[in-house]
């Protein structure tokens, strides 16, 4: 682990920044990509603190620009690249029937074409160096659809999709990883972009349900990435025990 490269999208909180303390912790220098930078300055600081190596960009995962100057101010900063991790995404669910269009647009922009762009800017480097590691963050919503998911979860099948296409485009001896990772219900900020007043009675739904922390998903991450290179975790499903 001592000598990898990972850029993580969302490190600004919740997952994200889980996952880079995780990875800084176990070695991994860390690239942090986000939109807000105070946010991502105090992670920098808290990692580098403690030992680690870190670096950020401010990125929004929407502009294919802004993704490849990420890739290119990683290998300034790093050299290289090993492990992409796509973990940046809204989940601002709704109703069809509200027609909350402009929410159905920022979810596709950030859950799909965010995870495309990074695709997109770190492939041929992976390709020249042949290897590398792109990790997807889909959820349990990529896998069922609840009432009110039905876009959000259209990004995460996507999600879901494109990995999958992508590990089949690649060759055998290419020696690119590609993994999905499928959380269930982590507590976070995520929920704070839901504008939709129907969702709010659902919430109920989950009133007996403990969510994992940020950590339980940068632990799987990690796993994914700590296997030898000729291993691939093609996917991992992590929800609450009580989660059904
Ligand atoms: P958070 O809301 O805590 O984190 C989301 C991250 O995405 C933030 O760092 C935010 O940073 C970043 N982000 C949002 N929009 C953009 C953008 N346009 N450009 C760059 N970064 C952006 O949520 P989670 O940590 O829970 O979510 C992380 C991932 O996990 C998401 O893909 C989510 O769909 C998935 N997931 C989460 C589950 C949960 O229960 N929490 C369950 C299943 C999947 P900033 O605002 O600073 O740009």
């Amino acid at each position: 682990m001592e000598s990898k490269v990972a850029i993580i999208t969302g490190a600004s909180s919740g997952i994200g920044e889980a996952t880079a303390r995780e990875l800084a912790r176990s070695g991994i220098k860390v690239m942090l990509a986000a939109r807000r930078e105070d946010r991502l300055a105090l992670l920098k600081k808290e990692i580098e603190a403690k030992g680690g190596q870190a670096e950020y960009r401010i990125t929004d995962v929407t502009s294919q620009a802004d993704m490849e100057s990420l890739a290119q101010a990683t290998l300034e900063a790093y050299g290289k690249i090993d492990v992409l991790i796509n973990n940046a995404g809204i989940a601002p669910v709704s109703f069809l029937r509200n027609r909350k269009v402009d929410e159905w647009d920022r979810m596709i922009d950030v859950n799909i074409k965010g995870v495309l762009y990074g695709i997109a800017a770190v492939l041929p480097h992976m390709e020249e160096r042949n290897e590398g590691h792109i990790i997807n963050v889909s959820s349990v919503a990529g896998h069922q659809i609840y009432p009110s998911t039905a876009v959000y979860s259209g990004t995460k099948f996507a999600v879901r999709a494109i990995t999958e296409g992508l590990r089949k485009e690649l060759r055998p001896d290419q020696n690119i990883r590609t993994t999905i990772i499928s959380p269930g219900n982590v507590a976070s900020e995520l929920e704070q972009t839901i504008t939709d007043q129907d969702v709010f009675s659902l919430a109920s739904q989950f009133a007996n349900l403990t969510p994992l922390k940020g950590e339980d998903i940068a632990a799987a991450i990690r796993y994914a990435i700590e296997q030898s290179t000729s291993v691939t975790v093609k996917e991992m499903i992590v929800t609450p025990t009580s989660q059904r």
